[in-house]
């Protein structure tokens, strides 16, 4: 079936969510003084993305909410600090996010898939599993922001990715069919299997060849680039 619409995953689909942490981790961590060596700085940063997808993950289950996965994250982060205190969790995983933010990049391949589908007349928004007001404004700060893309953020949805609602509530907000919309990302699970069970199509984007080797699965079409998003 031809495409009609477009759907686009948001973190790194088109901005590097993971180069962003990385980068604005590393200079949180250097800046509080807590890496006294490399070593002591790889070992921090590994196990930061441990504990983000364990309880980024629980907050796209609805176990916790995107605020309390925060605080959880930097009190085991920072075992010897007294962080009971939420406020002062807060103020100390503030540090990270501000860091973070500053290191927000949109890739250079994302504005134009966006320019391409709305110039042929397809319909285009972003579902994105995380917290709405955080994701409209990692769009905004990376140029990404328009009227006529609407982000589906998951806080704001009835469920998050791989859940089928997710899919079909974008579908049915910009009023489009499931099968002829095409769902875009880099995640195989959360872009391509949920949606396509949802019955929509999917391409995975695997823009650093981690499928070159070991195949994805039957019929998962990948693409390397959003170039490729014709
Ligand atoms: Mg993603």
């Amino acid at each position: 079936m031809t495409i009609q619409a477009l759907l686009l995953d948001l973190d790194d689909t088109l901005v590097d969510h993971r180069g962003a942490a990385d980068r604005g981790l590393r200079a949180w961590l250097t800046g509080m003084g807590l890496a006294q060596s490399p070593a002591e700085l790889e070992d921090h940063v590994e196990r930061w993305f441990v504990l983000e997808a364990r309880h980024y993950e629980r907050a796209q289950r609805r176990e916790l909410t995107y605020t309390e996965q925060r605080r959880v994250r930097i009190r085991a982060f920072l075992p010897g600090w007294d962080l009971a205190d939420d406020a002062l969790a807060d103020d100390v995983f503030a540090g990270f996010l501000g860091c973070y933010q500053a290191a927000w990049r949109a890739f250079d391949d994302a504005a134009a898939v966006i320019d391409r589908a709305r110039r042929a007349g397809l319909p285009v928004g972003i579902l994105t599993n995380g917290d709405e007001t955080i994701q409209t404004n990692k769009l905004r700060r990376t140029g990404l922001l328009r009227d006529d893309v609407p982000v589906f953020a998951s806080s704001a949805l009835p469920a998050a990715k791989p859940d089928p609602r997710a899919y079909l509530t974008a579908c049915d907000r910009l009023g489009v069919s499931p099968a002829a919309t095409l769902m875009v990302g880099d995640s195989l699970r959360h872009d391509v299997v949920g949606a396509q069970r949802a019955g929509l199509q999917a391409r995975l984007l695997d823009r650093h060849g981690r499928y070159d080797g070991p195949q994805p699965g039957a019929g998962v079409r990948t693409v390397r680039s959003l170039a490729e998003v014709a």
